[in-house]
């Protein structure tokens, strides 16, 4: 909570601490910053008038470095307050006077969407130690260095890394890899397998892709 009014700083505090959550005030713009720039910081209530450092300010300067939930407090019932508040970065803002109820719910929805927002982060990135693979880049790297592969062999990747720690069949791999309507031998798979370990497994030395014998394959993440 950064709140130059030490009443509605207390407030927020009691209040807060009454829901569960851990509360820290800063009285001003500056000391507000400093405290953010330390780390550890989930969510901030933030004034918008405030003493050596503006509430814009304090709000601009953190979106720099981190996208942690802003909610800022307006005194003013002015449209052009909320406006810029939003423009510099906050995710919402209350008019005092305000309901705690309602800055409570406004708390609960910027920390779900936040969530929300890593989850779908985490979704797009498939990680197996230092091979990571990323669906928004359509792009596969090993310790940071780039692996060149076909659109069959990262589609291939892709599918074992989703099933991390399954055994997939051949037939299976043919089936959400090439495709139902895929005429010709299963031992494609065994081909494009080959592909992907000697860009992957053989050339950093790892052993991602197991064989099952008789059976098919298994991804499994024993990069140490
Ligand atoms: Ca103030």
């Amino acid at each position: 909570v950064v709140e130059d009014e030490s009443k509605i700083a207390r407030f927020l505090e009691l209040e807060l601490k009454h829901e569960g959550y851990e509360v820290e005030i800063a009285f001003d713009g500056r000391s507000g910053l400093e405290r953010v720039e330390k780390g550890g910081i989930h969510l901030i209530i933030l004034d918008l008038m405030l003493p050596l450092m503006s509430g814009i300010e304090v709000c601009r300067r953190i979106r720099k470095f981190s996208d942690v939930p802003i909610i800022m407090l307006t005194a003013k019932d002015d449209i052009s307050d909320k406006v810029t508040g939003l423009d510099s970065g906050a995710d919402d803002y209350v008019t005092k006077p305000f309901a705690i109820e309602e800055l409570l719910a406004r708390i609960r929805v910027a920390l779900k969407r936040k969530k929300q927002a890593e989850n779908d982060a985490n979704k797009d990135t498939l990680t197996a130690g230092k091979l990571v693979l990323s669906k928004l880049q359509h792009k596969v790297t090993y310790d940071g260095e780039e692996i060149p592969l076909s659109k069959k062999e990262y589609d291939l990747l892709l599918f074992l890394m989703e099933n991390k720690g399954i055994v997939l069949d051949r037939e299976k791999l043919i089936e959400k890899v090439w495709g139902y309507d895929f005429i010709g031998d299963t031992n494609v798979t065994d081909v494009y397998i080959r592909y992907l370990r000697s860009k992957i497994d053989q050339h950093y030395g790892v052993s991602f892709i197991r064989t099952i014998r008789g059976v098919g394959y298994i991804f499994e993440d024993n990069d140490e």
